[in-house]
């Protein structure tokens, strides 16, 4: 029996790829923002709908680079419900994560509680768009200037996805986007910040860069993360085929939505008003239903599908951050965390494929 990943990457033509390629051949430049790395951020640019952007390596390093770029201290309001990159970033720049609890419904921050958790040592909040579900960005906008915070977005999961139809890097101070191989689309590894003001692009361009601001000058204390030429290559071609990809994704999610859709115990994600899908993951929520979320887990396993339980632990429960921070409140993130399992999808998964998955859920 075949097994069924969680998920595959999205690969072009091995032709077009090698003819993208080609060219660095001749020129033999190889990374250092080449001709292949300008034409992508010009054309994620476009397609992503956005004032200003800068590539990096990988969205992770993009993060860390934002937090750097706004100078953030203190403590910083998160979420916990997130893939480990989002705390470890705010870690890791010397910041103390406070975990927010999350809502019910969409699995985002939950903007009711935020206010009670900011002190005098609060420099930003980092929400999470998750699973590609869009937080209440109007609300975290308010409360942002209220209490003069910066707001960095974790738009992972969100390449493509419009509120209003307006692009969702446009929300917030930035939003970084991971172009990982496992996303909607990517660069191999890969990654980017979007972001309001433009005075950012050169200090954004030096710490990608050691902090290099011109031959003989270095005013940052930069560090290395720079998109190379290889992983611009991959983008170019990826961008053509991404709306198509994502087309095909609508077809699977449709497919499980009509499968699993009013099955007691099941809980899926209702669409969001005003917001395009990308349809990057299928969560679901066994929450009363026949079998525990691990059961299913289980159960799928024995048939050669490997589902995820995405996103537990909670990073809050990580053993490196164990006794570190308070996570008393927390109760809606551990519920979901408990019960969560997200589905295989990709873009060439077959819809007979889904049918299966969904038939051993039920039976
Ligand atoms: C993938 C991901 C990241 C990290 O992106 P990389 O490009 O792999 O460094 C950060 N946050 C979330 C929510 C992600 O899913």
């Amino acid at each position: 029996m075949k097994t069924i990943q969680v998920t595959r990457s999205s690969l072009p033509p091995l032709d077009e790829y090698i003819d993208e390629i080609k060219d660095i051949w001749e020129s033999f430049w190889l990374t250092n923002v080449g001709e292949k790395h300008k034409r992508l951020e010009a054309g994620l640019k476009e397609y992503l709908d956005v004032p200003n952007i800068v590539l990096f390596t990988n969205g992770h390093l993009a993060l860390e680079c934002a937090i750097e770029a706004f100078e953030l201290t203190g403590e910083v309001i998160t979420t916990p419900f997130t893939f480990a990159s989002t705390t470890h970033a705010i870690v890791r720049k010397g910041l103390k994560p406070v975990f927010c609890d999350i809502k019910e419904d969409d699995f985002t921050i939950n903007t009711e509680k935020i206010e009670s958790l900011i002190t005098e040592k609060t420099s930003a909040i980092i929400p999470v768009h998750v699973y590609g579900s869009i937080c209440d960005v109007f609300e975290i906008e308010n409360i942002a200037k209220k209490h003069n915070l910066k707001v960095i977005y974790d738009a992972a999961h969100t390449f493509g996805v419009t509120v209003n139809g307006e692009g969702v890097g446009n929300f917030g101070d930035a939003s970084m986007f991971s172009f990982h191989a496992t996303k909607v689309f990517n660069t191999i590894e890969g990654g980017a910040l979007t972001f309001k003001d433009k005075s950012l692009k050169n200090i954004l361009n030096s710490l990608k860069n050691f902090g290099i601001t011109s031959p003989e000058s270095v005013e940052f204390v930069g560090g290395n993360a720079k998109m190379n030429e290889f992983q611009a290559a991959m983008g170019l071609c990826n961008l053509k085929y991404v709306d198509r990809e994502i087309g095909k994704r609508k077809l699977i999610v449709e497919r499980y939505m009509s499968s699993l859709e009013g099955i007691k115990g099941i809980r899926l994600i209702e669409p969001q008003e005003g917001v395009k899908p990308n349809f990057a993951y299928f969560p679901v929520v066994f929450d009363g239903y026949k079998y525990t979320r691990d059961q299913v887990f289980e159960l799928l396993k024995k048939n050669n599908i490997i589902a995820r339980k995405y996103f537990y632990p909670l990073t809050s429960n990580f053993n490196c951050y164990k006794g570190m921070f308070d996570s008393a409140d927390l109760h809606v993130a551990e519920y979901i965390a408990d019960r969560v399992l997200t589905l295989p999808l990709y873009a060439d998964l077959e819809l007979q494929d889904v049918d299966r998955i969904c038939k051993i859920i039920k039976e």
